[in-house]
């Protein structure tokens, strides 16, 4: 077993557990069917004792998660239109998204894929053949986004049989990966997953996800740091979340940590409305507020595109 395999299998699961290793009340957390998963090297940034903290927020089971409110649904991107194949998604012209597992190094309590049944599609299974047969199909698709799930829980030998394949097509030029990984699980950034990435014909880019500085620590900035001598082009893209990170001085802060680490700061998404996540909401005109406040306090390269998206649109629109 590799080290980042061992650090997921002996990730929190409990969130009794997790209470009590940051000295709060084990009765904090609410029963979910989706359960907790947190890794004990995120754990260990968050703050012993605070129940506020917002690392936490993002990961603990809420009693609030079981409240319906309406407009938030199960599948709220309406991405099961958008499937042209099994886990393969077209919503953009010229890129793709290519679901390969259902499996994270973390459960992110406001995912908007946390209904989403595990998909098919698994490295070497027969959905998986389809997918690379409808790319294989779809020559005006220069970008294969590999998403999930989380692309980076993948070995590195069904990483490369993927890349393999996807390199075989000739009309791919870039491959990106969607990964929550490098904040999460720093340690599956390997000198050989580096070499991994860098060995194809695609050019790799890879858009990280983080909310908040605290969660980019010492192992995360050298996972970044390995990504980055190898000249991986890094983007972030975060959600706004309240409770996390709805003040222009923690949003800041996350820019200027992300600018520190080498990663451009790509998106700051709205949320979207998946039932089970609304206690996140921040309502649009507050969100606009933020983001003028950050206008005002950054340089314009250090401020995100505050997007969000709706079903049907030609790309993530500006809010
Ligand atoms: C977000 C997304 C993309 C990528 O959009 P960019 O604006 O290029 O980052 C591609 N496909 C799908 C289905 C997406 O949801
Ligand atoms: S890592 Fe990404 S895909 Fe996985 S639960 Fe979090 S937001 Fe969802």
């Amino acid at each position: 077993m590799q080290p980042w395999q061992q650090a997921l299998a002996t990730a929190f699961t409990d969130p009794a557990a997790l209470l009590a290793y940051l000295g709060l009340d084990p009765a904090l957390a609410a029963a979910d069917p989706w359960p907790l998963l947190v890794p004990r090297g995120f754990a260990a940034l968050m703050v012993p004792g605070d129940p506020a903290d917002p690392l936490l927020r993002q990961v603990l089971p809420s009693a609030a998660e079981g409240l319906p409110r309406p407009g938030f649904s199960l599948d709220p991107l309406a991405e099961a239109a958008a499937e042209r194949a099994p886990g393969l998604l077209c919503k953009y012209r010229g890129r793709a998204l290519l679901l390969v597992t259902s499996a994270c190094a973390v459960h992110c309590r406001y995912c908007f894929r946390r209904h989403r049944p595990a998909p098919a599609t698994t490295p070497s299974g027969p959905a998986l053949a389809a997918a690379l047969q409808a790319l294989a199909g779809a020559s005006d698709i220069h970008e294969v986004i590999l998403s999930g799930g989380d692309p980076l829980l993948l070995d590195d030998a069904a990483l490369q049989a993927l890349l393999v394949r996807l390199a075989a097509l000739p009309h791919l030029r870039r491959v990106r990966l969607h990964t929550r990984v490098p904040v999460l699980l720093p340690a599956r950034i390997t000198p050989a997953l580096v070499a991994l990435l860098t060995s194809t014909r695609l050019a790799p880019v890879m858009v990280i996800h983080a909310n908040h500085a605290a969660e980019l620590g010492a192992a995360a900035a050298a996972a970044l740091d390995r990504l980055g001598q190898a000249r991986i082009p890094l983007l972030n893209q975060g959600v706004l979340l309240q409770g996390v990170n709805d003040h222009s001085a923690v949003l800041a802060a996350l820019a200027e940590r992300l600018f520190a680490l080498g990663v451009s700061n790509y998106y700051l998404h709205q949320l979207d409305p998946v039932q089970g996540a609304a206690h996140f909401a921040v309502a649009p005109t507050r969100a606009r507020a933020l983001l003028r406040d950050l206008r005002a306090a950054l340089p314009g390269y250090l401020v995100p595109r505050l997007v969000y998206e709706t079903a049907g649109a030609p790309s993530k629109l500006p809010l």
